[in-house]
């Protein structure tokens, strides 16, 4: 079931705060980050369900998603060859799953840290189209 106020479950205005969403599967929606302060930064949101853990999926569901995590990485290292990528699933307060896949370049911002969830620098909707375009010309190729 859907839940309201939940971003990645209404998407619009509430995702809009801090997402773009770039294009979905058949098992998630693919987020442009707009806090680029690490390029390529994305997120892959489970979208059937207002779920909260990854234990909760069947097999199959937990499967899917993670294909789709795996792809969307493979296609943000394919467009900006970034040194390694980190991952982030949290959700204490939003309860929605999601995963954080964001892009590291050594010596670069927060390399050999944990990053953190916004630096509260965000890029406009225009930046953001240009990052999904990017992820979506190397997904899958
Ligand atoms: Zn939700």
């Amino acid at each position: 079931m859907k839940k309201d106020n939940c971003p990645y479950c209404q998407q619009g205005e509430f995702l809009a705060k801090f997402g773009y969403l770039a294009f979905e599967t058949e098992t998630s929606e693919v987020i442009v980050f707009k806090d680029q302060s690490h390029p390529g930064r994305a997120i892959v949101a489970y979208k059937k369900d207002h779920v909260a853990e990854i234990q909760d999926l069947s097999d199959e569901e937990r499967n899917a998603f993670m294909k789709d995590v795996s792809d969307v990485a493979k296609a943000i290292q394919k467009a900006y060859n970034p040194d390694r990528i980190n991952y982030g699933a949290y959700g204490d307060t939003l309860g929605h799953l999601h995963f954080h896949i964001v892009p590291k370049y050594k010596d670069g911002f927060e390399w050999g840290g944990t990053f953190v969830m916004n630096t509260g620098n965000l890029v406009d909707e225009a930046k953001c189209e240009e990052v999904a375009q990017q992820i979506k010309k190397y997904y899958k190729a």
